[in-house]
């Protein structure tokens, strides 16, 4: 799909939602080690661009270094990649899935960084990110203890399977949780993959990260 059929897509979609929501696009190009395929999705107007690894992350940073990009980190962060990561500085992350983890970023930062609290929504013990039940309390604990992490929201990955209602529920779920944080500031509610972002969309999600569907049409 290009980027101009995925925009009108999502067009459709959060007119279901809301004539009022805006979506944002993070094109995850995790799954190219060329750059020219990133420059070819810059030249049809992406600016957002996803990683979930660092090293690669450091490849195409440095390659595309005069061109502006947001890079988001989108992946499980290890602790012995923070330094690495901030040097890339990177526009938001959004995989914060343990307090413990923003603590180490806290202390490594020398300013405040974008984040977003990743919530394990479906419960699967495959995947990162916090139970739902704990959310809250920790966006808050962080919020309140760690001023070098400026949490804007709530990253999660639809549920694992084809059954859609599972699927919407695990969306529900997350955007339930954002929507009480949202007198915190929580403005960021990102949510939907190739597979399931107008299921997304259509619960509440404003950033969807495409990467399989998009990264087809431009390799
Ligand atoms: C890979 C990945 C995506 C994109 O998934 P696609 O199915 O390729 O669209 C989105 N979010 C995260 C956290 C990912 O790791």
């Amino acid at each position: 799909m290009t980027l101009d059929e995925l925009i009108q897509k999502v067009e459709a979609a959060r007119l279901r939602r809301s004539e009022h929501l805006i979506v944002q696009i993070v094109a995850v190009t995790k799954y190219t080690q060329d750059i020219e395929v990133l420059k070819r999705l810059y030249n049809d107007g992406q600016r957002a661009f996803g990683e979930n690894r660092v090293q690669d992350m450091e490849k195409k940073v440095n390659a595309l270094e005069d061109l502006p990009i947001e890079w988001h980190f989108i992946g499980n962060l290890q602790k012995n990649k923070i330094n690495k990561l901030l040097k890339l500085n990177p526009f938001m992350i959004q995989s914060i899935n343990s307090y413990e983890l923003a603590e180490a970023i806290n202390k490594r930062a020398n300013k405040p960084l974008r984040c977003l609290l990743e919530i394990n929504s479906s419960k699967e013990p495959t995947k990162h990110g916090l139970p739902p039940e704990e959310a809250i309390d920790t966006y808050l604990k962080i919020k309140e203890n760690l001023p070098n992490i400026n949490l804007q929201g709530v990253m999660t990955i639809g549920a694992h399977t084809d059954d859609e209602k599972e699927i919407r529920k695990s969306f529900r779920l997350t955007y339930n949780i954002f929507d009480k944080l949202k007198p915190y500031g929580a403005k960021i509610c990102s949510m939907g993959m190739s597979s399931d972002f107008e299921i997304a969309i259509e619960e509440g999600s404003n950033m969807i990260r495409v990467g399989r569907i998009l990264l087809e049409s431009y390799v």
